[in-house]
């Protein structure tokens, strides 16, 4: 840690005489000043008596994270190193005095559960600051997946659903933002790194982009992951096969290359297969069987409502609207008064087999 306490005053170490008799600020345990001519100047517990208040082990780059974030985020407001909140249990690495919402930024270096990232979100909510995850290194280098995206990701404005990194060898912000899921299931975002708060604040100024989705291999995959007897599919590849189907021979017209917020677990163009395999039993059905139907395929694609830090409302009502308005256009549908009538089924492979060897074609 960076702050100690002398007497009833705080020190912090770069300006601590190795002479002092220092304790910690939260637990008030006895601290020993270290310094050396590698690191900056740092206070830890002994080990015979560590810390008993929450908090993370500290590292090199956690304790010079903190001190370039001070830094990095001071024109915000004055920035208090390593604030103890004794009603929340909490220590924020850096306490931002913004007007008109204090600021808790958490440099996240260790492994945390989601469990403990909700609790001091709350926390913090609790106390009325806006809480501010930056992750270090450990999370730089993992896939950005759903484990990430669940615990860390946040709205910023101009960022959209973002996840930020901060590098302590650049002292830069990586920005991973416009977060969002392919049809296919992979989530993506765009990568960009910010130099100063100015930059933060500005937003990034390309215009995103993404990929089409790779539907051969979506396909390749899907058949192999069922040839696996994948857990997650199993559910889907069920309800998909009582309605004569074989999921891996979905309509090519239930294909879409809208992408969605990362909420949708196997991703949305397994939800619209899931959904229109139901849909097509019906002769007329209305939107109250529709909603019930897509909330049903969306737990069964592992789809979540909300995560730690965000969440987005009505996510199966906007998907279903997508899929039934594409479906009226495609002409399988007709919108009637009390809901919708079934004009033509949509071609499922018959044996979906034929679909795979004419993609190998396609991709050999
Ligand atoms: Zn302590």
């Amino acid at each position: 840690m960076l702050i100690a306490k002398l007497e009833s005053a705080l020190v912090d170490a770069k300006n601590a005489q190795r002479s002092g008799s220092y304790v910690c600020p939260a637990c008030g345990h006895r601290v020993v000043l270290h310094r050396g001519t590698r690191v900056q100047p740092y206070f830890a517990h002994r080990p015979a008596a560590p810390c008993t208040f929450p908090g993370e082990g500290e590292t090199a780059q956690h304790v010079m994270g903190k001190r370039q974030l001070a830094a990095f985020f001071a024109d915000w407001g004055t920035v208090t190193l390593e604030r103890v909140l004794p009603t929340i249990q909490q220590r924020a690495d850096c306490w931002i005095a913004h007007q008109p919402r204090a600021i808790a930024l958490e440099f996240q270096c260790s492994p945390i559960s989601r469990e403990d990232v909700a609790a001091r979100t709350q926390g913090y909510r609790d106390v009325g600051a806006y809480p501010f995850w930056l992750l270090g290194k450990r999370y730089a280098q993992q896939r950005l997946g759903w484990r990430l995206i669940d615990r860390f990701a946040g709205w910023l404005k101009g960022w959209g659903l973002c996840l930020l990194f901060w590098d302590v060898d650049r002292q830069q912000v990586r920005v991973d933002h416009h977060i969002c899921q392919a049809a296919t299931g992979e989530y993506q975002c765009q990568q960009t790194w910010v130099g100063s708060l100015a930059a933060l604040v500005q937003g990034p100024h390309r215009r995103q982009w993404w990929p089409e989705p790779n539907l051969a291999r979506f396909r390749w995959e899907l058949d192999r992951d069922l040839r696996r007897s994948s857990d997650t599919l199993k559910p889907l590849q069920t309800a998909v096969y009582l309605t004569g189907h074989h999921l891996a021979g979905f309509p090519e017209s239930l294909v879409t290359t809208q992408v969605t917020p990362p909420l949708f677990g196997r991703g949305v163009l397994l939800w619209r297969i899931v959904v229109a395999a139901w849909l097509f039993e019906h002769v007329l059905f209305s939107f109250a069987t529709a909603q019930r139907l897509g909330e049903e395929a969306f737990r069964l694609v592992g789809g979540a409502t909300a995560a730690v830090r965000f969440q987005v409302p009505l996510v199966v009502t906007h998907a279903l609207e997508t899929l039934l308005t594409d479906l009226v256009t495609a002409r399988f549908l007709k919108r009637e008064t009390n809901g919708w009538r079934v004009m033509a089924q949509p071609q499922w492979a018959a044996d979906y087999t034929a679909w795979l060897e004419n993609d190998e074609k396609k991709l050999g």
